[in-house]
């Protein structure tokens, strides 16, 4: 080995030895990136990987270093051209937003400048509280709120859930635990719930059958009378009703409770209000749509997703809690090497205190960034525009005699089936989720599937700022191709 380098350079570093190298690799990625946007609607949706790009994925530890641009040929070469597709226009499936390139940018300089927004004394925490305030306002909250930036939706109801638990107790929750409380708690949500309550009930030592799952409506909302009934039934059971989960848009067709009856429910029978707006909370920012969540901002807290409606990059969801000293009270820890300082770095907030985590990511920067470039306004608009779609989408199911809606269509997410004369339910199911494979694997479209009222169905929900109409013309043009084909294969 050089003398000389041995001399200057003793200690390792992850830093190139020469920045100039990594520049005309960086410019090469972001050309890639930006052209990979560009072109994504010629891309298939999704395709199924070929057995050595597989393989390349059992290649074991590398012990010894690579050129950095080789490093970025594997990933081009064998992760970028097999995605999930949800940045794709004619990505539907499940529920999930399309992501976007400021956001992207912002996930990029989030690493680059590295902050844990566990909290302190930076610019990043106070982003991070910013775009928390600017949430609060979205939906009505106000400014005397608490918030704060998580994964994701599932553990942003997790965080309301806590709260919920720790106020209605009984006892001191957090000293003494589940086992102490005077009586078991009792949460309320209607049968279409999302699973990550069930986990989250799980989780808080409730256990599952603390969450009862109230009949819906023939809107598959959740049904007053009957939410009514459970809680006096409940009461004389010797449980302790403490809590009331409404659903802004449930996973399975998009019903949204009546949040306005839940919170007077929930005020005359002193339960916790909670709204998992996941996936509707948003729609508070849309002006042709925003009356369908009125009652949203009497809630005690909400858990919304901004990696959803936003098109944040995944992660980012958020809890907001009206009561800011409950959530506190719920989470916050002050150990002695975390103790504040009056100036200098821990001298800000430690919005560690607000959740379960304690190093946190950058989230608020990709959220900012989109934000700000955009304008709420818009995102409001481009909410609207996937509610027309799915409305649009609708109305040609209705139109088409091979088709039929089976559920009715709220916001955004429509579910229907194609018909097939004389069939059972099961193989109208085999035929359907027939046709939903072979829209993925022609590359056409991403659905997903479910079970609505115990009738299988496809399910299209459109949180997708690149889905035009014309996309879902298309969808209805190819499921009716791709119906015959699979019947005339059957009939042979
Ligand atoms: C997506 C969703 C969740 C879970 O959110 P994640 O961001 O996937 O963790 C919870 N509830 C509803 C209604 C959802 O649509």
């Amino acid at each position: 080995m050089d003398i000389f380098q041995e001399a200057t350079n003793v200690d390792e570093t992850l830093d190139p030895p020469d920045w100039a190298d990594v520049g005309a690799l960086s410019h090469r990625i972001l050309d890639d990136a930006i052209a990979y946007l560009e072109d994504v609607r010629d891309r298939p949706v999704w395709r199924e990987m070929p057995a050595e790009v597989r393989a390349f994925f059992g290649a074991p530890l590398p012990r010894s270093p690579a050129p950095a641009a080789d490093v970025y040929d594997n990933v081009a070469r064998n992760v970028m051209p097999y995605p999930m597709g949800n940045i794709h226009p004619r990505f539907w499936s499940w529920y999930m937003g399309s992501s976007n390139f400021t956001g992207a940018l912002g996930d990029f300089l989030a690493a680059i400048q590295g902050s844990n927004l566990g909290g302190g004394n930076h610019a990043a925490a106070l982003m991070d509280s910013q775009v928390v305030n600017w949430m609060k306002e979205m939906v009505g909250f106000p400014a005397s709120a608490s918030g704060t930036l998580v994964s994701g939706g599932s553990m942003a109801n997790i965080i309301g859930l806590t709260v919920a638990r720790n106020v209605k107790a009984g006892v001191d929750v957090r000293e003494r635990g589940v086992g102490a409380m005077p009586k078991p708690l009792r949460y309320y949500a209607s049968d279409q719930v999302h699973s990550c309550h069930r986990k989250a009930v799980e989780a808080l030592g409730l256990g599952n059958q603390a969450l009862r799952r109230i009949q819906t409506d023939a809107g598959l909302r959740i049904g007053i009378a009957a939410l009514k009934a459970a809680i006096a039934e409940d009461r004389e059971a010797g449980f302790s009703p403490a809590c009331v989960i409404g659903t802004a848009g449930t996973v399975n067709t998009g019903a949204v409770d009546d949040l306005q009856a839940l919170a007077s429910v929930a005020a005359e029978e002193d339960l916790w209000f909670h709204v998992d707006g996941c996936i509707g909370a948003l729609i508070a920012i849309a002006p042709e749509n925003r009356s369908l969540v009125a009652g949203i901002e009497q809630a005690d807290s909400i858990a919304l997703d901004p990696h959803k409606w936003l098109h944040a990059p995944f992660e980012a969801g958020c809890a907001l809690v009206r009561d800011a000293s409950q959530h506190r009270n719920t989470f916050a820890v002050t150990p002695e090497y975390l103790e504040s300082t009056p100036r200098g770095l821990a001298s800000g907030e430690w919005l560690h205190d607000y959740g379960l985590q304690t190093s946190r990511g950058f989230r608020a920067l990709k959220i900012w960034m989109a934000l700000k470039e955009h304008g709420v306004e818009k995102f409001g608009r481009l909410i609207d525009q996937n509610i027309a779609q799915a409305r649009h989408l609708t109305r040609l199911i209705e139109a088409e005699p091979a088709l039929e809606l089976m559920a009715p269509t709220t916001i955004n997410i429509v579910c229907f089936r194609h018909r097939l004369d004389g069939a059972s339910e099961e193989s109208l199911k085999g035929f359907n989720t027939e046709i939903m494979l072979r829209l993925q694997e022609e590359g056409i479209a991403a659905l997903s599937d479910t079970t609505v009222q115990g009738r299988h169905c496809l399910r299209v929900a459109i949180a997708n700022h690149r889905t035009r109409r014309g996309d879902l013309d298309l969808l209805v043009t190819e499921m009716l191709r791709l119906g015959q084909e699979i019947e005339a294969a059957i009939s042979v």
